[in-house]
């Protein structure tokens, strides 16, 4: 008995085996220590796994709960704890970063949070609160708009009486007539409009305007500006330069044939997206003006 250790109960090591065995009936069960440590290591790899594919199910499941909410909380209309307003720069071409920073300047002021995204391809504008439609080159952003099938959501945007800004280019994209077969118009302002009929870029001029809903002048810069020469009734004139509107206003369509954007003071953006204007100018100093170039044609007003 005594040397072997077979008599003793318990767990014992002899000759590598763990033996246990029963000290009544003596049958013993074996196991090598090395399966012992192997199996409990697998043992762990195995509840762990387990556990993060439960933990994943869970938290997708978590997430979708999330997702869904959020969106039907958009559709609702309810706040998600995030920004209040989404507003969208159309970004295929011209100046993009000025626009977003007058947006979010504008949304400060009427202290509204708002989350300024860059467009360039389709399926964003669905999303948007508010649309901007920059300056740039017309032929360039009508064609690009066309392309990536972001047209015809700004078309649906405004059915729906969401409001745009659309400046000199984008006013000439978002015409009724543009009277240039290379910018395919979406017709959501009715007007006729003349591109660079204020000159070409050396006849860029600034002026102070008044700009109906504002309390005082607005700096405006003109560069390779469109004319608006023909006005459909439903159509309201907000500002004139020489008796030429420069500022229109189609329903939720703000359209202006300057850059409102280069300035730093935002109440057109204000105008536009929070129809409400400032009572007072934001500061700006305005450069020495340029003579205002008369253009050739003088507009047509249709009442
Ligand atoms: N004249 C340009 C055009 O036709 C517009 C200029 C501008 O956006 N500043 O597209």
């Amino acid at each position: 008995m005594s040397g072997s250790g077979e008599n003793q109960g318990g767990l014992m090591s002899s000759a590598g085996l763990v033996r246990y065995f029963d000290t009544q009936d003596r049958n013993a069960i074996s196991i090598d220590p090395r399966t012992l440590v192997a199996f409990c290591i697998l043992f762990g790899v195995f509840v762990q796994l387990l556990s993060l594919t439960v933990w994943s199910g869970l938290s997708e499941r978590l997430a979708a709960i999330i997702s869904v909410s959020r969106q039907s909380a958009f559709f609702l209309h309810l706040p998600v704890g995030e920004s209040d307003m989404q507003a969208g720069v159309i970004a295929v071409q011209g100046d993009v970063s000025e626009h977003a920073a007058a947006i979010e300047r504008a949304a400060t002021v009427h202290d509204t949070d708002v989350d300024v995204v860059e467009i360039r391809t389709s399926g964003v504008v669905p999303e948007c609160d508010m649309l901007l439609v920059p300056g740039g080159e017309s032929t360039t952003i009508s064609r690009l708009i066309h392309q990536e099938e972001i047209a015809p959501e700004i078309c649906d945007h405004v059915e729906a009486g969401k409001p745009v800004l659309a400046t000199c280019a984008g006013l000439i994209v978002l015409s009724e007539d543009p009277k240039d077969e290379r910018v395919d118009e979406l017709g959501l302002i009715d007007v006729t409009v003349d591109r660079n009929a204020f000159g070409r870029q050396r006849d860029s001029f600034e002026a102070s305007i008044d700009v109906t809903g504002l309390e005082s002048p607005f700096h405006a810069v003109f560069i390779r500006a469109p004319m608006v020469d023909e006005v459909q009734s439903r159509v309201d004139v907000l500002a004139q330069v020489n008796g030429n509107p420069v500022a229109v206003q189609d329903g939720p369509v703000v359209g202006t044939s300057f850059h409102p954007e280069l300035t730093g003071d935002v109440r057109i953006h204000r105008l536009a997206f929070f129809s409400e204007p400032a009572v007072e100018a934001d500061p700006w100093p305005p450069t020495t003006q340029r003579e205002i170039p008369t253009p050739e044609k003088p507009p047509r007003v249709m009442r």
